[in-house]
């Protein structure tokens, strides 16, 4: 019998265990988790379950039940301390190991530690505890300091703004999200921030952290309670280049998520994939790009023809009263030009970012119903009108139908 070994035991994971069995594997199927929870989303670990409005029985993948009824053998609290691909063995924190014939790493990433004195004791978002431990510190008359404007800090700064806690968000950058969505774009979540009452201290570099609070390097001290840092994340990859797998920012993948040996394959945050389209390698850190890039892995894993991850990557933000979709990929200064279809100053439009003419992305901002017309914008890999883009008189499927 086959024996197919998942290790990680996110989204990613949850999801490669559930299509393999859809897809008919019915050998022996591991998955082998860190944790001692079964897999769960985090995105609500920094918005409703932060918020403290939904509970924990909502964030799980699948019912407890459902790994029994599905013949997945779960190892929590089971690290994966190395791969030997000789032995094709995969060995475990407690001395114990597990044979495969494929193995699917989904060992996702792990929250950048800010390099200052201080910065360990600070608190970090990953896991569901993590979650628990910050929204502890919310409340009437506590002051938190979120270093980095990025999704997970200023979702953070959100959530505990709401709870009536005194926020302060520390920034590198000019603007926070300035690297992902640039200055026109920026703007946006600066103001959205401001108006509803977070201190943005803006070009600010931290100096050092301390229990009472943050020190700039501008001699500036922010007091306070708690502080959290969310400065981006990195890939999970020690297991895959420890066991000789070629690893660069992500273990890499081609099209059907299969790594430079053959019998093993990446998905989620950990896998840095060829992505047709785009005619790239590109790792994704988004809960779509979890949800959907399993079914391919397992494709491939059963030797599928045709397994091939196309998908654009898709992401959600909700801050306050915003919510927003974006779908596409654009490189850090990768654009010329931004149309804005709609009203950015009462946050509701949709942004395009485009370069020689070409739609690279697209984000509708309280605006919905819109992705799979922006899709096709994107897909239709033809140079845009921007007046007929900016015009919301246009509508979206006939920019899409021009284009292609
Ligand atoms: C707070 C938060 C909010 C987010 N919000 C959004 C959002 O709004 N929209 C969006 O698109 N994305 C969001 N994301 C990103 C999204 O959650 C990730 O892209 C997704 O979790 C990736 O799933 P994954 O399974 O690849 O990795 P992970 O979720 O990181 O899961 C990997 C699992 O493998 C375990 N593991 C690692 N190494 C080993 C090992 N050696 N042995 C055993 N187990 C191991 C890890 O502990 C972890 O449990 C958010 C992320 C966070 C943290």
């Amino acid at each position: 019998m086959t024996a197919f070994v998942i290790v990680g035991g996110g989204l990613a994971g949850a999801k490669a265990a559930e299509a393999l069995r859809d897809q008919g594997h019915d050998g022996d199927l591991v998955l082998i988790g860190d944790e001692p929870h079964r897999p769960y989303e985090r995105p609500p670990l920094s918005k409703d379950y932060l918020a403290g409005k939904s509970s924990r029985d909502e964030v799980f993948v699948h019912p407890e039940q459902w790994y029994r009824e599905h013949g997945v053998d779960l190892r929590l609290g089971a690290a994966a301390t190395a791969v030997d691909r000789g032995a094709r063995i995969v060995r475990l924190a407690d001395g114990s190991s597990v044979r495969y014939d494929r193995l699917l790493l989904a060992t996702g990433s792990s929250p950048r530690r800010l390099p200052v004195p201080g910065g360990d004791a600070a608190l970090y978002l990953r896991r569901v505890e993590d979650s628990e431990a910050i929204k502890a510190t919310f409340g009437a008359g506590r002051r938190l300091v979120v270093v980095g404007g990025g999704w997970i800090g200023l979702e953070v700064a959100a959530a505990a703004r709401q709870a009536g806690t005194e926020v302060t968000v520390v920034e590198v950058a000019e603007l926070p999200l300035l690297r992902v969505l640039g200055r026109e774009i920026a703007a946006v979540f600066a103001d959205l921030h401001r108006a509803n009452g977070v201190d943005l201290r803006l070009g600010a570099q931290v100096e050092s952290i301390a229990a009472d609070g943050v020190r700039l390097a501008d001699g500036t001290s922010l007091p306070a309670d708690a502080v959290v840092v969310g400065v981006g994340v990195a890939p999970n990859t020690a297991l895959a280049s420890e066991a000789g797998l070629e690893v660069d920012d992500g273990v890499l993948v081609d099209a059907s998520l299969r790594s430079s040996d053959p019998d093993v394959f990446a998905a989620g945050d950990v896998a840095r994939a060829q992505h047709p389209f785009l005619g790239k390698h590109i790792r994704v850190e988004h809960w779509a790009n979890a949800l959907n890039q399993p079914a391919v892995a397992a494709a491939a894993m059963l030797d599928r023809a045709g397994a091939v991850y196309d998908e654009l990557p898709y992401f959600y933000t909700d801050q306050f009263d915003l919510g927003m979709e974006y779908l596409g990929y654009v490189e850090p200064d990768g654009y010329d030009r931004v149309v804005i279809r709609g009203d950015a100053a009462a946050r509701e439009f949709i942004a395009f970012w485009l370069r020689d003419g070409l739609v690279l992305a697209g984000m509708n901002v309280n605006v919905w119903d819109v992705t799979e017309p922006i899709k096709a914008i994107i897909r239709a890999g033809a140079a845009a009108d921007p007046d007929r883009l900016a015009d919301p008189a246009v509508p979206l499927e006939d920019l899409a139908l021009r284009a292609s």
